[in-house]
Order: C-alpha cells, then structure tokens, then sequence
C-alpha cells in the first residue's frame, strides 16, 4: 500500500492546480486519472468548441465580406482542416496539463481508474493508495436520456462530436440550452442543415425570456430550425437517416443525416465506491458538500462539476482556490461567497452575471432596470454587429447591483466591469460615473445606467 499526503482523483480544472499547490508545500501527492488529461475542458468541452466557434465566426465574416468592402472568392469549408485546428490548440493544452503533473516533484501519477476501497484508501489499476486527505475532481460526462430507439442509432454528444472531420448534412440537435447552441450555430455556419428540438416552450429556458427570445432570433436569422414545446418521443433510423418522432401538441417526424445528444450532463460518481467512504450523493449523483466543499466523510473533499455547485471550468478552478484558502492558508473562503458568473458562446455570445430578471421579480425587492440595444453601441455598429442587447439591474434602495446580461459583441468580457464591481459591494453609481474607454462596449454601461427605470413587478410586489 502506498501512503501520500494527499490524493487527487481527476485532473479536470481544480485536480492539477490543487496538486502544484500541495506538492509545492512539500507534500507527498498521488493523482489518478483514468483518461486525457485536463478533462473536459480541454479535451471535449471549453477549448474545443471555442476553437472550432471561432472558425464558424472567420468562416461568417468571409461570407459577409462585401458588407466590408472585400471578396475572398466562394468561401469553401475544409472540416479537416477545422479539427486539425481544433486538435492542434487542444493538444497544447492537454499535453502541457501532462507534461506539468508527471514532471512535477513530489507527485506521483497513477494513470488508472480511481476507486474508494475505504475512507481512507483508493484502489488505482493493481496498487491501493492511502492518505488522509482525497480530494474528488471527476467531472461529468453527457446524459444520455431514456427515449425509445435512441440507443439503437449512432448518436452524438459533445465527445464524439471532437473527432467529426465531415460536415454532417443535417445535425438534428437534442436540446437547446448551452451545449446545444453552441454546436448548432457552429454547424449551421459551416455549412451544415440544422434542427434544435427543445421541450421547454424557450430556447436556454434558465435565462430571461428577452434574452431567450433574441437568442432565438439570432439563431432563425442564421438559418437554425427550431422547435420548441417539442416532446421527443421516438428514434428510429430509416436508410441513411435518422428520423425523429416529435410531439408538438401533434406528432410530427423530423428527419437529419445525424443526431447530437445535448441534454444536460451527469456526475462522473456512480463507479467511484463511494458506498464504501460514506460519501453521501443527491438524488441526481452530485455528491454532498457543504460550503467548503468538504462531503459527509471528514477528510475527503469534491471539487468542480461533481459536486453540482458550478458546472464551468471556473467554478471548479474557484473551488480548488477555496479548498487552498480554507486547508493551508488559514482563510475561511466559502462557496456562497462567489456571485454567479457564465457566458453563453455562440455569436455574439451572452454574458451573465448576479441575478436574472426573472430572479429579482421573484426575489421581491424594488428594483430599477436599465436595458440597451446593441443598435445603439457604437462599437456594435462600427463592427456591423449589432444583434442583442445589455441589461442591468440593481437595488432602488440600497443601490446594490443585482444582476446583468450582456447579449452582444464583446459581452463576454463587457460584463467583467459589472462583476467586478459587485465583488468590490461598489453602488451602481460608481459604475455610472467611471470614464471608460471610447468605442468599447463598456463605455455604454455608464449610459445604460443613467436611464434606469423601474423594474414594474418589484414594486407591485
Ligand atoms: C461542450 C462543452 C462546452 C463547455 N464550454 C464551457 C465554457 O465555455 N466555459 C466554461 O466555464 N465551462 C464550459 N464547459 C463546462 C466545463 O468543461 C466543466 O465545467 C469543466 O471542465 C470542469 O470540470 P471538472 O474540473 O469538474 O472536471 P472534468 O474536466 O470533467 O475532469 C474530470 C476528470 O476526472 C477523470 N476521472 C473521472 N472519473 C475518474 C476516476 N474514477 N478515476 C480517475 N479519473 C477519473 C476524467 O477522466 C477527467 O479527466 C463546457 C462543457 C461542455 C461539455
């Protein structure tokens, strides 16, 4: 039996920094990992698509070259040399995760699927490893949904996806939220036909309903079918094609050349034996953890996407941070201390932090909204991007920002000057009289915010 300081199951985003920083204190590490180094995010999730996104945006902007005032001949899209693309960035970084933890010293690397034996003991490959500190990071992976004939066709999800080096004819999309989207719109700008079919009666149904809506008009703008209060009831192949039996208050069949499962995901815990640690899970899988991340047996922690209190890679890297923090560095950091913060990429990308609307009607409280069409930001309409719209919401009383979204070019990084006043508590009035920089899409914020008008439910309520 080998003995460590510290054991590390999974290198998605928080299992490597966590183990640079523990073995950096001297301490003895073994890290287990069953498969690519860096996990979803660097191999079938973040990287990839935002690679692969940004060749669907050089591909549309070559399409729309005479609204530029250039040619560049009929645009033509080679999909191997996309992956190759594709592979080339993610193989940086997967390689670079590898080469980091098996040359860093005092850690060892099992390459081996993890499993608890004991509160203390983990079997990796032929060897048990022991130590009073195992920290979980493993992920999760696509849910595949129980629909009759599914299994019977060769379906996608987002890991198969990374090795297509064709352009499917017609990518029937399962689910439009996040995952969805993103390859929909990819797709349909490569050149392929494509269907989301969504059970909600919204496209992202977690976000607002304007911004579901602009981000359905996006999408229709750009040729992208959608179907909503679509019930999936059936699969079935016929010839080359996959048929999709649908039920929208009527059954009707959808047919595609191939189908992309993207219907949510789930926890990597049911093959971890967690049943002999005591560490307790949901109902869902998530294993149980309390503000600072620890699960229901002493010494044992969960971190990013298993535990169900993120689900992005910087929720995890933010969890590898607190468990630093709280363990060896004497802080008492929590989870709830982090403001929700996420974007949405397909183009242009969505940018969310704090509190939906929906949430601040909920929550009660009197609120002032301030709203802008990208029409009216310059550097929108200088880029000839003008699609979406930002909008703030803050506290009439206290003057606390609650909340944003920023549907628009640039607004995924625009609404880092929203986050990052709220984490500094600052009023919204700071924000409005901060000079920014001239055309940026930041600079409008401090406009948005001077036509800020009330929230109409708040004050119902
Ligand atoms: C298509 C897609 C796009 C995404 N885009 C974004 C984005 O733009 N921005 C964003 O913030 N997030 C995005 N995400 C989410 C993001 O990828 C994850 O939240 C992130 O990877 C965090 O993962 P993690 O650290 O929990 O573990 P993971 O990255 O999932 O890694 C877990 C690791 O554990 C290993 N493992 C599992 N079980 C065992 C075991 N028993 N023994 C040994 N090893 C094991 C796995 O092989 C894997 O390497 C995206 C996800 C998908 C699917």
């Amino acid at each position: 039996m080998a003995a460590y300081d510290a054991i590390i199951i999974g290198t998605g985003q928080a299992g490597p920094a966590l183990a640079r920083r523990i073995a950096g204190l001297g301490m003895q590490v073994a890290v287990v990992e069953r498969g690519r180094f860096g996990g979803t995010c660097i191999n079938t999730g973040c990287t990839p698509t935002k690679t692969m996104v940004a060749s669907a945006y050089a591909v549309h902007l070559a399409r729309r070259g005479a609204e530029y005032g250039f040619s560049a001949g009929e645009v033509k899209v080679d999909m191997k040399r996309v992956k190759a693309r594709k592979d080339y960035v993610v193989g940086l970084s997967n390689r670079g995760v590898e080469r980091s933890l098996r040359n860093l010293g005092n850690c060892r690397v099992y390459d081996a699927h993890a499993r608890f034996v004991s509160p203390r003991e983990v079997q990796a490959g032929g060897e048990v490893l022991t130590s009073d500190r195992i920290f979980i990071n493993v992920g999760a992976r696509a849910a595949v949904p129980d629909i009759p004939g599914l299994e019977q066709v060769d379906y996608l999800t987002n890991s198969s996806m990374m090795d297509l080096d064709f352009l499917p004819r017609h990518l029937l999309v399962l689910g439009g939220s996040y995952v969805g989207l993103e390859f929909g719109q990819m797709y349909r700008r490569f050149g392929s036909e494509i269907t989301i079919v969504e059970l909600a009666p919204c496209l992202v149904s977690r976000e607002d309903e304007d911004v579901s809506a602009a981000i359905a008009d996006i999408l229709a703008r750009g040729g992208i079918t959608v179907r909503l209060n679509a019930k999936c009831l059936h699969i079935r192949k016929q010839g080359d094609d996959i048929v999709m039996t649908v039920d929208c208050g009527g059954t009707s069949e959808l047919r595609g050349s191939h189908l992309l499962v993207a219907t949510g995901r789930r926890p990597n815990t049911d093959d971890l034996g967690l049943e002999h640690a005591g560490v307790k899970r949901d109902e869902r899988g998530y294993i149980v953890v309390d503000d600072e991340l620890r699960t229901s047996t002493p010494g044992i922690w969960a971190l990013g996407d298993c535990n169900g209190k993120g689900g992005f890679t910087h929720t995890s890297w933010n969890d590898h941070e607190i468990v630093v923090a709280n363990l060896f560095n004497g802080e008492s950091r929590r989870v709830s201390d982090r403001i929700p913060a996420y974007a949405l990429y397909i183009d242009p990308p969505l940018g969310r932090v704090g509190m939906s609307e929906a949430d601040v009607r909920k929550s009660g409280r009197v609120a002032l909204i301030g709203k802008l069409a990208m029409e009216d930001v310059s550097r929108a309409f200088e880029k000839g991007e003008t699609e979406g719209f930002m909008k703030i919401l803050v506290d009439a009383d206290t003057k606390e920002i609650l909340g944003a979204a920023f549907l628009g070019t640039g607004g995924d990084e625009a609404v880092h000057c929203v986050l990052d006043a709220m984490y500094a508590k600052a009023p919204y009035t700071l924000l409005e009289r901060a000079m920014h920089i001239h055309p940026t899409v930041a600079e409008f914020i401090p406009t948005m915010l001077d036509d800020l008008v009330p929230l109409p439910a708040s004050i119902a309520g």
